[in-house]
């Protein structure tokens, strides 16, 4: 990394320059059909409390099974971040008290992790790459949720929710910026969405962030944190980030300390408030739940899923790179989601790669994002593409007249081919043609031809008259290899 880059993640204070560290903790919903201890359903939009088992609802006397294919699905997480994989942990016990827990705790892992340290990879928008040390995963239980606001003199209670199992992903604090905190926190969601392991709905809570906070001297020590609770988009972790910075640096410039607290952030006023102090913090007296044997998890075990594994973020944009010759910004946007990259690699077939990925990042993505439409719903299949391409590349149309061909597809009109015999865009390649136009221009503007000869950049005017005179569709090359002949230039 160059200085300057390290420069510029610095904030300027009254009292000189500052350094953001930044730690995430990311709950995961793990993408299960059911709970981590009971056969219940998971599933979003089902009625209040239709699907709480038994055990969920912590009737006496009833007893947690841990769900196999949760382990698994945490177990090939703690592979896709390249981590450790802990043959045996241990649910532990975290008691609290709360109306969403019936329990009265939370069954979790403390001290004995399935997952230990690992590692992530994340690119800036300039191309540059940092890591992310990972310091462990856990499985959770996730709580239910209470509603305030159906009655003006009652609470609800909805435990859907209570049992579901969560990753709990813990990084160490190596991001130096908000820009650094959201790029790693994009790349893991786009990791677990790439294991299946994780749906990463955020609109539906089922990714989100504990973001700590605390700020230091360039050189010093780590500075005292605070925790904002439960953050669940980019935008409003970017947000949260940089209001927290400022704060604690104003108090340490006024001569203040930083109390260690729990704040929760404000997307409407766009600020940090206290929820909690270390003072009040809970006392979970974690101890290893008596209900459930210590996870031993089989080497074999562990094989079989790594072998399981799908090609990875990091691995798919090194092979578009050497495969298709791509830049690694291409490679980057094409691979941000496995749909993309399945469609891009359908698009290229038989194709020059760099055109397809040209076509697939800037018309069609722009277009999709225009009308909100996933790639998946895309109304314009790879095979289209792959066409128009190869109308390009057999000189058939102009890239320009491509355009034009592409935005008909987009409204509708049919596959490539049919378009350009429709409307008669196929290019003219005709020298013969293109010589007649140039001709013609010349004899009616004998003071152009002249100017032209002192100031050759002045053909620029007549590429133009003859792509009017063609309608757009004389092959450029041919026009300005006639043009500079004829112009003597
Ligand atoms: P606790 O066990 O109290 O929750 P941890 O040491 O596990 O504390 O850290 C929790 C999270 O806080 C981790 O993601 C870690 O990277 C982050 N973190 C720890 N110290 C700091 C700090 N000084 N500044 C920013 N983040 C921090
Ligand atoms: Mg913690």
């Amino acid at each position: 990394m160059t200085a300057d880059l390290a420069e510029s993640k610095l904030i300027q204070g009254r009292t000189g320059a500052w350094e953001i560290v930044i730690g995430l903790e990311v709950h995961a919903q793990v993408a299960s059909k059911s709970k981590l201890f009971s056969g219940a359903a998971v599933g979003f939009g089902a009625g209040p409390n239709e699907q709480v088992s038994l055990v969920d609802a912590a009737m006496p006397g009833m007893l947690p099974v841990l769900n196999r294919y949760c382990v698994e699905q945490a177990v090939k997480t703690g592979l896709g971040l390249r981590a450790e994989i802990n043959r045996t942990s241990r649910f532990a016990r975290k008691n609290y008290f709360y109306p969403d827990l019936p329990q009265g705790y939370q069954i979790s892992q403390f001290d004995q992790p399935v997952v230990g340290e690992g590692v992530v990879e994340v690119e800036r928008d300039d191309g540059s790459s940092f890591e992310v040390r990972i310091e462990r995963l856990h499985l959770e239980q996730d709580a239910g949720k209470l509603i305030h606001d159906l009655s003006p003199s009652e609470s609800y209670v909805d435990l859907n929710r209570a049992g579901t199992a969560l990753m709990e992903i813990v990084s160490r604090p190596d991001m130096r910026s908000s820009d650094e905190a959201v790029a790693y926190f994009k790349k893991l969601r786009t990791i677990l969405i790439y294991l299946g392991t994780c749906d990463g709905d955020m609109e539906k809570g089922n990714m989100r962030a504990d973001v700590n906070v605390s700020v230091r001297k360039p050189g010093e020590g780590l500075g005292t944190r605070c925790e904002i609770k439960n953050v669940n988009s980019f935008r409003f972790m970017q947000q949260a980030i940089e209001y927290e910075a400022r704060r604690q640096i104003e108090i340490l410039e006024d001569g203040g300390k930083i109390d260690q607290e729990t704040r929760l952030f404000d997307p409407n006023k766009v600020e940090t408030r206290s929820m909690r102090s270390k003072e009040e913090a809970h006392d979970y007296r974690y101890f290893p739940d008596p209900d459930l044997l210590p996870l031993v998890i089989e080497e074999a075990w562990i094989e079989d899923i790594r072998r399981s594994l799908p090609e990875l973020p990091d691995d798919k944009r090194k092979r578009f790179m050497s495969e298709y010759g791509l830049s690694a910004y291409d490679a980057g946007i094409l691979i941000a989601e496995q749909a993309r990259a399945d469609y891009f690699e359908a698009a290229a077939k038989g194709r020059d790669a760099k055109l397809v990925a040209n076509w697939v990042t800037n018309a069609l993505l722009a277009n999709l994002a225009k009308d909100g439409h996933d790639i998946e719903a895309s109304p314009l299949k790879p095979e289209a593409i792959n066409e128009l391409v190869g109308l390009i590349e057999d000189g058939s149309i102009s890239s320009k007249i491509a355009k034009e061909v592409f935005d008909r597809m987009w409204a509708g009109e049919g596959s490539p081919k049919a378009i350009v015999d429709k409307h008669g865009l196929v290019q003219v390649n005709d020298t013969g043609a293109i010589e007649k136009a140039i001709d013609e221009i010349m004899v009616a503007n004998p003071d152009k031809v002249e100017a032209v000869k002192d100031k050759p950049q002045a053909m620029g005017w007549f590429v133009g008259q003859v792509m009017k005179a063609t309608g757009g569709k004389a092959n450029p090359a041919a026009v300005n290899d006639l043009l500079k002949s004829k112009l003597g230039v």
